[in-house]
């Protein structure tokens, strides 16, 4: 989406942040917690990725996150009163535990695990695997799944951290595991004890085959680490899918 309307990602996200920023800089508010991502890597040849790997993101969605980076950057260096905290998520998945919050997509999910939620509870027939021809254990892509409660915990922490010392930090939020699609339907499958069909179907361009975090910085400097597992990922996940079968009802 962000390749085909560059424009909204930019307005969005980085004409949004700044504004935000400008709003709070009038207000004397000079603490900031920003949601990056790990998409600002790009690929750099190798696949776990620590805070010094470099900066190249690949899509535009990517670009706005390190725009933004940039902008807190170089406030930061201009106005060194701001505690700012850089947060890079790698691959956010689950619910909350109540089943109460979850993640409803707009139309088709271009995300997996919301797309293999809505084939368990029946909304979608099958699910596309993009690649089984990787260099990976099965082939399929890996990524480093995150529960997003782990990830609300690494905010927390963060804030602790800052305690509205002047300073500005970057840290990696993620496992450092990494699962592979069909892993992943696997798990699903087993927590649910849906059948999730598939095909597997052709590369999806831009997708890098695996990468993952090397999660020490974030234990050394947050002392945070993820407690939650792909099961509970899985569990929480279905929990919301089956309260909330066809989403949230329309406003
Ligand atoms: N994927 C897939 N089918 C889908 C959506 C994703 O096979 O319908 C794969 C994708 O190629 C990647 C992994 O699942 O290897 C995670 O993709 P996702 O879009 O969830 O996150 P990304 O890491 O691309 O931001």
């Amino acid at each position: 989406e962000s390749e085909s309307d560059p424009l909204l990602y930019f307005s969005y996200n980085v004409e949004g942040t700044i504004i935000l920023l400008r709003v709070m800089k009038k207000f004397n508010v000079k603490e900031f917690i920003f949601s990056s991502s790990a998409t600002v890597y790009g690929d750099p040849g190798y696949d776990e990725f620590d805070e010094s790997t470099p900066l190249a993101p690949i899509n535009n969605y990517g670009l706005s996150k390190w725009m933004i980076e940039e902008v807190l950057r170089k406030l930061f260096k201009a106005e060194p009163d701001w505690s700012i905290a850089i947060l890079r998520y790698f691959n956010p998945v689950g619910a909350h535990e109540s089943g109460l919050i979850g993640e409803d997509p707009n139309g088709i999910p271009n995300n997996l695990m919301p797309f293999i939620s809505q084939v368990a509870v029946g909304r979608r027939p099958c699910l596309k695997v993009f690649g089984n021809d990787y260099e990976t254990r099965d082939g399929t892509g890996a990524r480093d799944y995150i529960h997003v409660e782990d990830l609300a915990d690494g905010h927390l922490d963060a804030l602790r951290v800052l305690n509205h010392k002047p300073r500005l930090i970057t840290v990696n939020l993620g496992t450092g595991s990494n699962t592979t699609v069909l892993e992943l339907v696997k798990a699903f499958e087993k927590m649910s004890g849906r059948k999730i069909p598939y095909e597997i179907c052709p590369r999806r361009p831009g997708d890098k085959a695996a990468y993952w975090t090397n999660p020490t910085l974030a234990h050394e400097l947050l002392g945070w680490t993820a407690k939650r597992g792909i099961e509970k990922m899985c569990e929480d996940t279905w929990r919301w899918q089956m309260m909330n079968p066809n989403g949230y009802p329309d406003e």
